[in-house]
């Protein structure tokens, strides 16, 4: 079974160098017709220049493919509806949408700036949300649509420096949670990609060793099967090295109190089984946690 998507057209942002040209190069590759974004910003996120989207453009011309470059800064919402408008007016639908654009403003939470903190959670968490908005209504009314928002190791684990990029990284997953339920009868399947790659991001923090395995040619195979028509939903794939992995928010099975042993005493004194591991579970969605907790109170008080 070959994957490809003759048909589709997909916009990736961020695409001008790293894990984004490659995603971008690779679906271009398999058929896609690609929207390039690239601000052409530098690793914090200043100045810009949009040659490295048109070098990407021109890389996958000479292939064979089609693509078009486009500049916007994803952290600007008028700018991100020229983005998709630009689109629509060249080839008619939006099917995929890769949210990959970030920058790093990394410190430590005591030295860093509110002014960064926002900057960070703007790229990451507000454009992710702005380019979604604008495919969104396009993608319903297609009957299908196949989103990936960026998510990262810092964010589902934490990761000392980055406070501000942790916080728009899990807030992405976040954001996925709940556009999984509201897409699913449109036929739309929202994945989250966690990678690790040797890219300008990364230059500097690992071994050279590692950095030489960690291409991102390795990390896009994750992305072409997460939009793939066969895609799953509400997933979040590991992926860097050639190793690709499931990670996931689990509960405690949890334990009922009796009312007088509500208490902050009551939890201390039951905290090994209220934390244990076995029978935890990823629940689908929040209600089910409210299900849950109602079921215990039940069968303890003995209501029917
Ligand atoms: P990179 O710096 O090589 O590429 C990021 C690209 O995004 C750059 O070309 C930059 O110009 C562009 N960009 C930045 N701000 C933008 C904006 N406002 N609008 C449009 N484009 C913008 O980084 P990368 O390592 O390829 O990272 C890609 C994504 O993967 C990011 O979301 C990053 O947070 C995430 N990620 C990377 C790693 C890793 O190990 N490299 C790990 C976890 C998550």
């Amino acid at each position: 079974m070959t994957i490809r998507y003759d048909g589709k057209v997909a916009i990736v942002t961020g695409a001008g160098q790293g894990l984004g040209r490659c995603h971008a190069i690779e679906l271009a590759k398999r058929g896609a017709k690609v929207v390039v974004n690239d601000l052409g910003s530098s690793k914090d996120g200043t100045g810009g220049s949009s040659d490295a989207a048109h070098a990407v453009v021109a890389e996958i011309e000479a292939a064979g493919g089609e693509a078009i470059a486009n500049g916007a800064n994803v952290a600007k919402e008028e700018e991100v509806k020229a983005m998709v408008a630009q689109a629509m007016d060249q080839w008619g639908r939006i099917d995929i949408l890769v949210n990959n654009a970030g920058i790093l403003r990394d410190k430590s939470f005591s030295k860093g700036s509110m002014e960064d903190f926002r900057l960070v959670v703007d790229v990451h968490l507000m454009g992710t949300v702005y380019c979604t908005k604008a495919v969104w209504d396009i993608m319903k009314e297609q009957e299908y649509g196949r989103i990936v928002v960026t998510t990262s190791s810092s964010g589902l684990y934490g990761n000392f420096g980055q406070t501000n990029y942790g916080a728009a990284k899990m807030g992405v997953v976040g954001l996925m949670n709940t556009l999984v339920q509201e897409g699913a009868k449109y036929n739309i399947r929202v994945n989250a990609l966690a990678p690790t790659a040797g890219t300008r991001m990364t230059e500097g923090l690992m071994p050279e060793k590692a950095f030489e395995l960690l291409t991102p040619e390795t990390v896009t195979p994750a992305v072409l099967y997460l939009v793939s028509e066969d895609a799953p939903t509400h997933t979040i794939l590991a992926a860097g090295a050639g190793s690709f992995a499931v990670a996931r928010i689990v509960e405690s099975d949890g334990l009922w109190l009796s009312p007088e042993e509500q208490t902050p005493e009551g939890i201390a004194a039951h905290w090994d089984a209220i934390a244990a591991s076995d029978g935890e579970r990823a629940l689908k969605a929040g209600f089910e946690q409210t299900g849950k907790m109602i079921g215990k109170a039940a069968e303890g008080l003995g209501i029917k």
